[in-house]
């Protein structure tokens, strides 16, 4: 089976596991576990922030962060697709009081000029605004990456408008890897990125997210609130420290695979595009009549499982599980899937 329907679809490694099970542990409510405290302070090391919280999922470290931001009646910027707006079950309503405006960026990412007309003047009758949330890599936008350039921007009109800046960085580590990037630059520019390891880096669950000391204790707090205050979660933070050292680099193998199996759908009969190949998402415009429903069962029958996201689009993400040889059986049974 060639399971391309996400990135959290990877299991562990033995060397991931072998590492998980002799984590020495302790309890993380009491601030005891030596390798949640260890990942916690590498992480936040690494980004050049002062503090790190480690959360057992990404939405979970997102809706800590805009929690600690924002006060209810708040107003959030952030791009139509993303994900802390479509794919948190309302979390930011739900947990923060706080209401959305969306902008319609290019391909997930939102610019300074489009942020800074959607600010509310200071008006009793608005919500104030407080937090604009970015994601990078972006999910819907295909796996795009933002230019450091363009974040500088927003972080200066941020600044000049008393706004908090998060980063939902998912998928950080593969724009990293792919623009080439240093972690601290990132750190620079955020007042929190919540990074994921249950995704491209193949951990089983967990989040970091990094922020000042003052921001982490508060978020701290409103993870214990939110149930995620873990005991030995050292298990699992073991396993991240693991990804860490031995992940990240591989994450251009990803980036290669999905570059090699857009160029083998772009010479189907059933593919009408697709968006710009960045990271380790392919977006592919399924052409008429073929459906994605017909087109994701049609490669179930050849045991290779993609998502079918919209209407006329199907999802292929590349991970740890896919190897080499899995991408050279791909290039060839993907266009003569439909003879
Ligand atoms: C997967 C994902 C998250 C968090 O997901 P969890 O499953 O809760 O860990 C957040 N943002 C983006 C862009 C994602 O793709």
């Amino acid at each position: 089976m060639i399971d391309l329907r996400s990135d959290t679809m990877t299991k562990p490694t033995p060397g991931m596991l072998k590492a998980m099970m002799s984590a020495e542990v302790g309890d993380d409510v009491f601030g005891e576990d030596p390798t949640v405290n260890e990942l916690e302070a590498r992480t936040a090391a690494l980004f050049g922030m002062e503090a790190a919280l480690y959360c057992p999922t990404g939405t979970m470290s997102n809706q800590v962060a805009i929690k600690a931001h924002t006060r209810p009646g708040d107003e959030v910027i952030c791009d139509q697709s993303a994900h802390v707006y479509q794919y948190e079950g309302g979390g930011i309503a739900f947990h923060s009081g706080a209401q959305v405006k969306l902008l319609p960026g290019d391909l997930g990412r939102i610019d300074a000029a489009q942020i800074a007309a959607a600010i509310n003047p200071d008006d009793l009758h608005k919500a104030r605004t407080s937090l604009v949330c970015l994601e990078n890599t972006s999910n819907r936008g295909g796996g795009s990456c933002y230019e450091i350039e363009a974040i500088k921007s927003i972080r200066a009109l941020c600044d000049e408008k008393g706004l908090s800046l998060h980063l939902d960085g998912a998928r950080l580590f593969n724009a990293l890897v792919a623009t080439g990037e240093k972690p601290a630059s990132f750190g620079q520019l955020f007042h929190s990125i919540s990074v994921c390891l249950n995704k491209g880096l193949g951990c089983p669950i967990g989040s970091v997210l990094l922020g000042t000391g003052a921001f982490i204790r508060q978020a701290r707090r409103v993870r214990k609130v939110f149930g995620g205050g873990m005991r030995q979660a050292g298990y699992m933070a073991a396993a991240g420290l693991y990804a860490l050292d031995n992940h990240i680099e591989r994450l251009a193998d990803d980036h290669r695979h999905a570059k090699q199996i857009a160029a083998a759908l772009k010479k189907t009969d059933y593919i009408a595009g697709a968006l710009p190949v960045e990271t380790n998402i392919i977006i592919a415009e399924i052409k008429a009549p073929w459906q994605p429903a017909q087109i994701s069962a049609k490669l179930k029958e050849r045991n290779i499982l993609a998502l079918p996201i919209s209407p006329t689009q199907i999802r292929m993400v590349l991970h740890l599980g896919v190897t080499d040889e899995m991408v050279e059986r791909l290039e060839k049974e993907l266009p003569a899937l439909v003879d």
